[in-house]
């Protein structure tokens, strides 16, 4: 396992559940957590400002738990680890653990618990537009990538004038590429991008055509996947000029998962292809 830093078995207070008596009476809780964070500054320096203090944490933790109340462990644990992420930015991941000791079953048992983990990702973003106010329309959708909480916009490259891709005869696109750091998991962050271009007025009618909004997961992290509504890296990125331009300038150095190219090389070998 990563280094990280445990909190083991944390107790409290708290008023969780779904029955009336829980939210009335309360009951006791335990809270663990593995922080994960890179270790290796610190562990040199000796300095408490380059790692995550574990006082706070527990204290962050333990307030969090107390002032709100949910009915199921799960939706706790969520909401938990999502306000833990966003108020300690050094933390690269963490998993939580909270055990109901007393949950109301009618056997001999030491505990029930429920687990999840939540980490901080790299994902790199394809922006494009052909309809309407291209230029307004990808900048509306930064913007909305940055307003949710749960991601940040890091970097965007120019956006640049390109001829349609893929044959079907329509309007120069308008493209682009952006850094988002995100802390969702990549099914989520492709339902919320679908939602951005549906909102810009995207109705998908012939596969490659004109279209108000386009967003694409490029890269996620070093993921390689492919599931029936997912694939990553993004399938065809390698051959388009449209992707690698602006991923040049914002990501020259990262590398693609599979072939282990920069970004900049693959660009490079793609002009010398044409
Ligand atoms: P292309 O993906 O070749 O650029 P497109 O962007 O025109 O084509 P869309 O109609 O926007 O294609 O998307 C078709 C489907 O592609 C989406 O419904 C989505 O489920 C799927 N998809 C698979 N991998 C990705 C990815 N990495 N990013 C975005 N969508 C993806
Ligand atoms: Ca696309
Ligand atoms: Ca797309």
């Amino acid at each position: 396992m990563k280094d990280h830093i445990l909190i083991k078995n944390l107790e409290f207070y708290a008023h969780h559940g779904v029955y009336e008596y829980e939210t009335r009476e309360g009951q006791r809780f335990i809270v663990s957590a593995r922080l994960f964070t890179g270790l290796s500054d610190s562990g040199e320096s000796d300095r408490l400002e380059e790692t995550v203090h574990y006082g706070q944490v527990s204290e962050f933790l333990v307030s969090f738990l107390t002032e709100h109340t949910y009915k199921l462990l799960e939706k706790a644990v969520q909401s938990c680890m999502e306000a833990v992420m966003l108020e300690f930015p050094l933390l690269d991941g963490i998993e939580l653990t909270l055990q109901k000791p007393d949950a109301p079953i009618e056997l001999e048992f030491e505990t029930v618990a429920v687990t999840r983990t939540m980490y901080r990702h790299t994902a790199y973003i394809g922006l494009g537009s052909n309809m309407g106010d291209r230029q307004a329309l990808i900048r509306a959708a930064l913007q909305a990538v940055q307003q949710h909480p749960l991601c940040r916009v890091r970097e965007v490259s120019d956006l640049i004038e390109t001829e349609p891709y893929g044959g079907v005869p329509q309007d120069n696109f308008l493209n682009g590429a952006a850094e988002v750091e995100t802390l969702m998991e990549p099914a989520r962050f492709l339902a919320f991008l679908q939602k951005l271009e549906k909102e810009a007025g995207r109705v998908r009618t012939v596969k490659w055509g004109p279209r108000t909004l386009d967003l694409d997961i490029l890269l996620f992290d070093d993921l390689i996947m492919g599931t029936r509504d997912l694939i990553l890296p993004h399938p065809d990125m390698e051959n388009r000029e449209f992707v690698l331009q602006p991923m040049a300038q914002i990501a020259g150095f990262v590398r693609h998962p599979v072939s282990k190219k920069t970004m900049q090389q693959l660009l490079d070998e793609l002009k010398s292809r044409q």
